[in-house]
């Protein structure tokens, strides 16, 4: 009962797993992060990631906020 679960909710595509490039600029500090586990419409393009993916990226930007970093280059 959960057909839904791989359809895109705007455009009604399909959502394929895949990576993407993440990246947040906070506080003067620009935090890149490649190969991100992502699900990705393949017509419009919107991308999702799951709680824990999400959960590191806050961890990763966080960590480089504190250590003051300006640019910050993570692959995961
Ligand atoms: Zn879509």
């Amino acid at each position: 009962m959960n057909s839904n679960k791989n359809k895109c909710p705007i455009c009604g595509g399909r959502k394929i797993k895949g990576t993407t490039l993440y990246s947040v600029d906070l506080e003067g500090c620009l935090v890149i992060v490649r190969n991100v586990a992502a699900e990705i419409c393949n017509q419009c393009g919107e991308e999702w990631l799951d709680n824990e993916t999400a959960r590191e990226l806050e961890r990763i930007t966080d960590k480089a906020i504190a250590n003051r970093h300006q640019v910050e280059i993570i692959t995961m």
